[in-house]
């Protein structure tokens, strides 16, 4: 009897353009390899599509031979959404082509594109497209799931800078959405992650931005109660131009960080400003005030520079287990039980991040997208990062139990994108009062839920059979 990934290869192989990749050929090693090294998994066909009809012919035979399908942009999703065992992997990274029109200030990107070709291409023209803060991430699950980074404030997630998709759905189909074409979809797409179809191409607004002023400093144990209470009233009236993230962490063994904090508890500050330089200053000086003078700095930088800066930081192959949260207030028993954890943080690498949203992000109302909660600004994220898998007890138990404590001081919700895969049961909570209609949407485009893989909306038949 032939099996389902033999099936698949033969009914794909005559027209498909691009690769097909099964155990045993050379680059199949490779490119089964995901961000999160979490996730060692071996699918029997990796199908790197070339154009759009490569994309619907994968979908078509997988859906009617009915195999497990994982759909890749940049395979950095924290849950391992973008593998699976004895599935078929869709995979996009030949799909990157990015086209800008500086007149109307627009760009159209294929579905494989990594945030550094936007970004390179986009500058070319004094342009940038809101996204994330690592190049090498995948603009597609990033912008999908929402999209939060240094220009979130100023210019609003990415979701809410995209004008159009263009998608397969589950049946093959080419589908566009926009705000006049096929509405819903184009609603659900705007948070609502992987549901749907497979994007192909994204049609976005562009802003000017060359340059920013970027400031850094890390604030020592002693300081980090005062600065935490600092930040959450100061960022409540700051200009929309002013981002500023706190990490809590141990400082790092490095030259720049000063010896006494190396090893220590620290909160490590960036900023980012992207108005006029001279207005920002005071701001940035008064919010790096706290901070061990040895380690603050502050300068001018191309764009550029700011969106790879932290590529080095969260290298691919490490093992990452995270979970998230919003809080509306950081209350002073929060700021406690934070300053007990970082001091017990399992592993260097592993931090406490913090971002403060609001500004642009928080204008669109609640109803507006399928993206989460847009109300409470404080949003974090306990990123554990290793590299022995003999430390994987040790890690996810330091962040399940600190999410666990921290649990009843947060405002029900969760960004999607920053997920583990053991939290399906969150996804409801993600989307809360858009639920039933993230449902309808799915009900309609995937009634067969065959784009699963991924902080999945159960279309309704299904949740009928599930409540059986
Ligand atoms: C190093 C790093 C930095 C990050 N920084 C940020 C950040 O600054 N801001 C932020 O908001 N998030 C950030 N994230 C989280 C990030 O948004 C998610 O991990 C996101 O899913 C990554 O997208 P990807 O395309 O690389 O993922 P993939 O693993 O390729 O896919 C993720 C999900 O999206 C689906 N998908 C992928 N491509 C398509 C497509 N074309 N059509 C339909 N579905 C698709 C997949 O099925 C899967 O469910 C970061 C993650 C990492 C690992």
């Amino acid at each position: 009897m032939i099996d389902a990934g033999e099936e698949l290869y033969s009914s794909l192989r005559r027209k498909f353009k691009g690769d097909l990749l099964r155990p045993g050929v050379s680059e199949y090693e490779e490119a089964r390899g995901v961000w999160n090294g979490m996730f060692d998994r071996k699918p029997t066909l990796i199908a790197r599509c070339a154009d759009v009809s490569d994309v619907q012919g994968a979908v078509r035979a997988a859906a009617d031979i009915g195999i497990l399908t994982a759909i890749r942009c940049g395979g950095h999703s924290l849950a391992g959404f973008s593998t699976c065992d004895g599935g078929l992997v869709l995979d996009l990274s030949k799909m990157r082509q990015v086209t800008v029109d500086p007149e109307t200030r627009r760009a159209r990107f294929a579905g494989g594109c990594l945030l550094g070709s936007i970004d390179t291409a986009t500058q070319k023209a004094g342009l940038v497209f809101p996204s994330g803060v690592v190049s090498h991430t995948g603009a597609s699950g990033l912008i999908l799931g929402g999209g939060t980074g240094w220009l979130t404030r100023r210019f609003g997630l990415s979701c809410d800078n995209v004008l159009g998709f263009s998608l397969i759905t589950a049946d093959g189909s080419l589908v566009h959405a926009s705000a006049t074409e096929n509405p819903e979809l184009y609603w659900a797409l705007r948070g609502g992650g992987g549901n749907f179809g497979v994007v192909t191409e994204f049609e976005v607004k562009l802003h000017p931005l060359r340059s920013v002023v970027l400031a850094q400093g890390l604030c020592p144990e002693a300081g980090i109660r005062r600065l935490l209470e600092f930040w959450r009233s100061f960022m409540a009236d700051a200009p929309l131009d002013l981002k500023w993230n706190i990490d809590l962490r141990l400082g790092q063994h490095a030259e720049n960080v000063p010896v006494e904090l190396r090893g220590r508890p620290v909160a490590g500050n960036s900023l980012v400003w992207t108005g006029d330089p001279g207005a920002g200053q005071p701001y940035l000086d008064c919010a790096l005030a706290m901070c061990h003078k040895e380690s603050v700095s502050s300068r001018m930088m191309p764009f550029l520079e700011l969106q790879t800066m932290a590529d080095m930081d969260f290298p691919h192959g490490r093992r990452y287990y995270t979970k998230s949260g919003y809080f509306k207030s950081l209350d002073d028993a929060t700021i406690d039980r934070l300053l007990e954890a970082v001091a017990t943080i399992p592993s260097s690498d592993t931090q406490i991040e913090f971002a403060y949203l609001g500004g642009a992000a928080g204008e669109p109302g609640a109803d507006e997208t399928a993206f989460g909660d847009r109300s409470a600004p404080f949003i974090m994220n306990l990123l554990a990062n290793w590299s022995d898998p003999g430390a994987d007890a040790g890690n996810i138990a330091w962040v399940r139990t600190l999410f666990r404590e921290l649990r009843p001081a947060m405002k029900p919700g969760v960004y999607v994108n920053f997920m583990s895969g053991d939290e399906q049961d969150r996804v409801p909570e993600a989307y809360q009062t858009r639920w039933e209609r993230m449902v309808a949407v799915k009900s309609h485009y995937d009634p067969g839920n065959f784009f699963r893989l991924n902080q999945n909306v159960l279309p309704r038949a299904r949740v009928t059979d599930a409540a059986l």
